[in-house]
């Protein structure tokens, strides 16, 4: 294993360093990158689709690219306009209901977002659940006006009721991410009716096979999104949209852009605003040059073993 620590070049998701592991396997490197505050239970499917990488045991691919949105963090006008004509995409998802800031806000990103982007782009929208189901219908009306049309809102609301109440208000389309990654049964959200895409994340959800079940399963189309993951986590997300039987949407995986720096030879960034699938090779003298101190090392040492007891304790060991 080894443990790397690479700054953000913006704080997104309260963090300004990307912290997280490598392991080697038989066929490659995978990534495990669980957020620092994640209990053992918590990082275990992250750790599921590190080992799956790291064993090279991904379905085969459809397609060869796979488009991809560029991510706006909750930043302002300026720095939107520069990150969405930097991005090459021509689709931006741009975080909305940041605790601390104001609808304003989210208002003046957005229409610097569109200006950015041009008439042909896609504008959509992820609220992390911050918004009650009022706030999301009166917010989700502006802003759809302000961005000139919003293609859809991810996770309005932190509950799946809630989700279903606010798309049965709005004309917007409706995306549950966290609704399906960290409830207890992801299916609710299709029996409930309470979203029309699934955003699936491949490390929470436990690798990319998991994951396609889960999307033969919920029956709404699906937009892979990152957890913020070095290349080495990217391309997994990837070789999940590169496996999916459709993918009518732009993904959320070109967020290596959002670190200063990457563990590979060559970063997955969009060209053309997509990314091409495949396993990106490690670069050693990089992962020395971003490795964490000794400390924070030892620290993913022993979440691993953690982990790996925890698993022990349900009788999970290898059967994943
Ligand atoms: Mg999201």
């Amino acid at each position: 294993m080894r443990v790397f620590s690479i700054p953000m070049r913006t704080r997104f998701r309260g963090i300004t360093v990307r912290e997280g592991a490598l392991l080697q396997g038989d066929a490659g490197w995978g990534e495990w990158s669980p957020f620092l505050e994640y209990p053992p239970d918590v990082a275990e499917p992250w750790l599921r689709c590190a080992e799956e990488a790291a064993a090279g045991d991904w379905p085969e691919p459809l397609r060869s690219w796979v488009p991809v949105n560029v991510t706006v963090p909750a930043v302002g006008p300026e720095r939107a306009d520069a990150i969405v004509r930097a991005g090459g995409c021509t689709t931006a998802k741009v975080k909305v209901a940041e605790p601390g800031q104001t609808l304003g806000d989210d208002l003046a990103r957005l229409e610097a977002v569109r200006s950015a982007l041009g008439p042909a782009g896609k504008v959509r929208v992820d609220a992390n659940g911050g918004w009650s189901v009022e706030e999301a219908v009166a917010a989700i009306r502006l802003l759809d006006r302000a961005a000139g049309g919003l293609e859809y809102v991810e996770q309005p609301c932190a509950t799946v009721e809630e989700l279903a109440t606010v798309r049965r208000a709005v004309d917007v389309p409706i995306a549950a991410d966290e609704s399906i990654r960290r409830a207890a049964d992801p299916y609710r959200v299709r029996d409930l009716e309470a979203a029309d895409i699934a955003v699936l994340k491949v490390q929470p959800l436990g690798g990319v096979r998991a994951c396609l079940r889960i999307a033969e399963d919920i029956g709404l189309p699906v937009v892979v999104s990152s957890a913020l993951e070095s290349s080495v986590g990217i391309a997994a997300g990837v070789a999940l949209a590169a496996a999916l039987p459709t993918l009518p949407f732009a993904c959320g995986l070109a967020t290596v852009q959002l670190l200063t720096s990457d563990v590979v030879d060559s970063s997955l960034l969009p060209v053309d605003g997509a990314l091409r699938v495949g396993v990106p090779s490690v670069s050693l003298p990089s992962l020395d040059a971003l490795a964490a101190t000794p400390d924070r090392a030892a620290h993913w040492e022993a979440r691993l073993a953690e982990v790996r007891a925890w698993r022990a304790a349900l009788g999970q060991d290898g059967a994943s």
